[in-house]
């Protein structure tokens, strides 16, 4: 499957045959690199100095081998010097608060918009099965504060929606226009929750202390952007997260549903109905040793994320996040195939070794296999 096809059906491309994903993945991700390597000059004389070139990628097992930015390189200015593009066929530059405090930016032109806009939006069309229904998006009404880029992906989730309304979650939480919101729609609309993890637990909390219970229905979800493993001590697990949602809103856990992104990267990957994470099928998860990210390691053991993305016609998007957890390669009782991703936080630099927190490029990989 090509890569247009693939971001026109995301979800025919996920339930293809194991075989035909592994033949597709290496495909994208090799075209891609020829992309960036053929255009991009300081990317190609990093991966020459680690002789890696197009032509070495063959299959999926290759894969491995493609030189990796780590995010590092993203943080502010920086991400301009890894342009593939001309700085003057930027449209926006997305942007968060990023690991440690300092922002990261990841500027993306015309053609990495629509592909992300298209394939994102087929996503959410195949995880959420939703067409009509009405959200409330609980956000920061502060611009500029973790979390900056997910208002496009609002945007896009509102448009499979019938109505929508914002509210603001900021301290102090003034919960009557959310329960207004909510109990307006009730019986007229499916209704939906759509927010942080953090701003979803202030609401359920203040549901808690104020002693109401609501009952969105079996058909609601609550969805989750952004990064729920920097809240851990805000939030509790996710078992209890989930039975809280359960007693006070009625949703059950098949319908929470986890988002997982980055600015760094165009890879959304959305939890389906056994709560598992899929890789889109134009990505490709790498995990790495942390002490030494050039060696890839297998399904199962936990190390450093690395993102390999065949979408990004921006800069080359293979990157090695900020982030640790794990892939899985198992058929998921959904039916998709591919990889699923679990997140376990953001890893201490200090802790795992100054390659990561490298500018070099990582390259000339290993294969646990
Ligand atoms: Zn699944």
């Amino acid at each position: 499957m090509d890569l247009n096809t693939m971001l026109g059906m995301p979800g025919d491309a996920l339930r293809v045959t194991r075989a035909e994903w592994r033949r597709s993945i290496a495909r994208v991700i090799q075209e891609a690199f020829a992309f960036h390597y053929q255009r991009n000059e300081g990317y190609r004389a990093q991966c020459d100095l680690v002789r890696v070139c197009p032509r070495d990628i063959v299959g999926d097992i290759d894969l491995h081998r493609i030189p990796l930015l780590p995010a590092v390189l993203f943080k502010q200015v920086a991400a301009r010097a890894v342009l593939t593009t001309n700085l003057a066929d930027i449209e926006i530059e997305v942007r968060s608060a990023g690991s440690g405090g300092v922002p990261s930016v990841s500027p993306r032109d015309a053609t990495t918009v629509t592909r992300a806009s298209v394939g994102v939006f087929g996503s959410f069309r195949d995880f959420f099965d939703l067409s009509n229904g009405a959200g409330l998006f609980l956000c920061s009404s502060k611009p500029g504060v973790a979390g900056v880029h997910m208002p496009k992906a609002f945007d896009l989730f509102a448009c499979t929606l019938d109505d929508f309304s914002f509210a603001p979650h900021n301290r102090p939480f003034d919960i009557r226009d959310a329960l207004t919101q909510l109990r307006s729609w009730e019986g007229a609309r499916n209704r939906h929750l759509i927010g942080t993890p953090l701003a979803i637990s202030r609401l359920m909390k203040v549901l808690e202390l104020e002693s109401i219970r609501m009952d969105l229905g079996p058909q609601a979800l609550i969805i989750m952007f952004g990064s729920r493993h920097q809240y851990t001590r805000y939030l509790g697990t996710r078992d209890e997260f989930n039975d809280e949602a359960w007693r006070l809103l009625g949703v059950e856990r098949c319908r929470i549903r986890d988002v997982y992104g980055m600015a760094e990267s165009t890879m959304v990957a959305i939890e389906c109905e056994h709560q598992r994470k899929h890789v889109p099928p134009w990505c490709y998860a790498s995990i790495r040793d942390v002490a030494n990210p050039a060696i890839e390691i297998e399904p199962g053991r936990t190390g450093a994320i690395a993102i390999l993305d065949a979408l990004n016609a921006a800069s080359p998007g293979f990157l090695l996040s900020d982030d640790v957890g794990e892939v899985d390669e198992s058929d998921c009782p959904c039916g998709r195939k591919g990889q699923t991703l679990t997140v376990r936080g953001t890893h201490d630099v200090a802790q795992y070794g100054r390659a990561v927190a490298s500018r070099r490029i990582i390259g000339g990989g290993r294969r646990w296999r």
